[in-house]
């Protein structure tokens, strides 16, 4: 049963008079699985409320950032004290600090810090710093990996790309473009093979340790230490992108629970409990070529915003208090109800690859093994949108593209889970009967 959507379906139309396309990030639109999106009014611990009343299950939990669920008591009330104060200072103020402070105790590899206003500012900046502090100009990143829309960064760029099915971004220069090497994902030859191609060239190698914006993708064993074993060797500097896995996969993200200790690690989502927020940050000696210490120029009207520095300060205070119960509780729930789905997938006969670490996960709708993009893109997206349909009509909201990684937050319990394997059985018989 479709649930009534004649409210949003007029806020869309309206919305498609001022903005392209009715919205401001393009995978929110629904292009990649039809029918329109419901416009949110509210929302609270897991659940979205839309403008016609509908309530929904939140499995994408704004991207990434709603680890503690929506309307965290204890960060609306930072916030709120934080705005009675004024919005922005345009002046430094003690919040940095104690944000920062926070950052270094979760990433030991975080010596320095600067906070930005995205995670696409936060990866920009810190490809500039790495060209800036090995004197380098090309930079190695992989196929299906997304680290913002800064121009050097969108080429084989993942979900929103893939989605759409464009292979860069008109609009990027090809002389930009053009020091960006993309390679496989998960295949350490291909690295090597670059390194040998351009002898003391290579700036860095950006990577998300978990891939997260081709669908979730897990990192051989070996893969990142090979990075970082290759970084070492050719004098490039290692950047972990995890402004999607930072604070999530463990409260130190992926380097903590890889074992990685990459040169610069760049944050977002998380780090600012839902605000416009980023960071990047790493060995000292890098972070002081920025300015005003150093010849790298990088600034922010907004940075350090004091809102942002609250909502961030409330959110890693909790993680890092409850970190003993937090982490294992997301692990299980997530697997129950990953493989929970799964299992159904597999009794109604529909081919399902479930890609999983931590909180964070896909069913993409292909029998073979995702490991890297090519892989990820022989999923059937037409069953996925299907399925995705069904779900949301079940009162199930899940990201709207096949390549786009799900997650679950501390609000999702054992009723959760209830609710969303109920409505996938459903969904699944469904996708099935119209296959047939
Ligand atoms: C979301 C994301 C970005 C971009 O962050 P924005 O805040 O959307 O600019 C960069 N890298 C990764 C891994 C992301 O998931």
């Amino acid at each position: 049963m479709a649930r009534p959507l004649t409210q949003s379906r007029a806020l869309q139309l309206r919305a498609e008079s001022f903005l392209p396309g009715g919205v401001d990030s393009p995978v929110r639109a629904f292009r990649a699985v039809g029918g329109d999106p419901p416009f949110v009014t509210r929302a609270e611990g897991a659940y979205l409320y839309d403008a016609d009343g509908n309530k929904y299950l939140d499995m994408f939990g704004s991207w990434g950032p709603m680890i503690l669920g929506h309307a965290f008591p204890p960060a609306v009330e930072a916030i709120q004290q934080a705005a009675a104060k004024s919005a922005s200072f345009g002046a430094s103020h003690a919040g940095e600090a104690d944000l920062a402070e926070l950052v270094m105790q979760c990433f030991p590899s975080i010596e320095r810090l600067r906070f930005v206003s995205s995670g696409t500012e936060a990866c920009m900046s810190a490809i500039r710093l790495a060209r800036g502090y090995t004197g380098r100009n090309f930079v190695i990143k992989f196929e299906g990996c997304y680290h913002g829309h800064a121009d050097a960064l969108l080429v084989k760029a993942g979900s929103g790309v893939a989605t759409f099915g464009i292979p860069g971004s008109a609009g990027v220069p090809a002389e930009t473009a053009m020091h960006t090497l993309a390679l496989p994902y998960n295949d350490l030859d291909a690295v090597r093979a670059a390194f040998a191609l351009h002898p003391g060239a290579i700036a860095c190698i950006i990577v998300e340790p978990v891939v997260g914006n081709a669908g979730t993708i897990v990192p051989a064993a070996g893969y990142l230490e090979g990075l970082r074993t290759l970084t070492h060797e050719h004098g490039a500097l290692l950047i972990l992108d995890e402004v999607m896995t930072g604070f999530r996969l463990s409260l130190g993200g992926a380097q903590g629970l890889y074992g990685i200790r990459p040169d610069l690690t760049t944050l977002g989502k998380i780090v600012g409990g839902g605000l416009p927020c980023g960071a990047f940050g790493g060995r000292a000696e890098i972070m002081n070529y920025l300015a005003p210490l150093g010849p790298v120029y990088q600034a922010g009207t907004l940075s350090g915003n004091p809102l942002a520095m609250a909502a961030g300060v409330a959110t890693l205070q909790h993680l890092i208090e409850h970190e003993t119960s937090v982490y294992p509780q997301l692990d299980s729930v997530t697997a129950s109800i990953a493989n929970g789905v799964a299992a159904i997938a597999e009794e109604a006969g529909i081919p399902v690859t479930t890609n999983r670490v931590g909180s964070m996960f896909t069913w993409f709708f292909t029998g073979a093994p995702v490991t890297n993009f090519e892989s990820a893109a022989t999923s059937n997206t037409v069953t996925f949108a299907r399925f995705h349909r069904a779900m949301l009509d079940a009162g199930v909201w899940l990201p709207p593209s096949q390549y786009e990684a799900a997650f679950v937050g501390t609000a999702h319990g054992t009723e959760e889970v209830a609710f969303l394997l109920s409505a996938a059985r459903e969904a699944l018989a469904n996708a099935q009967d119209s296959e047939n």
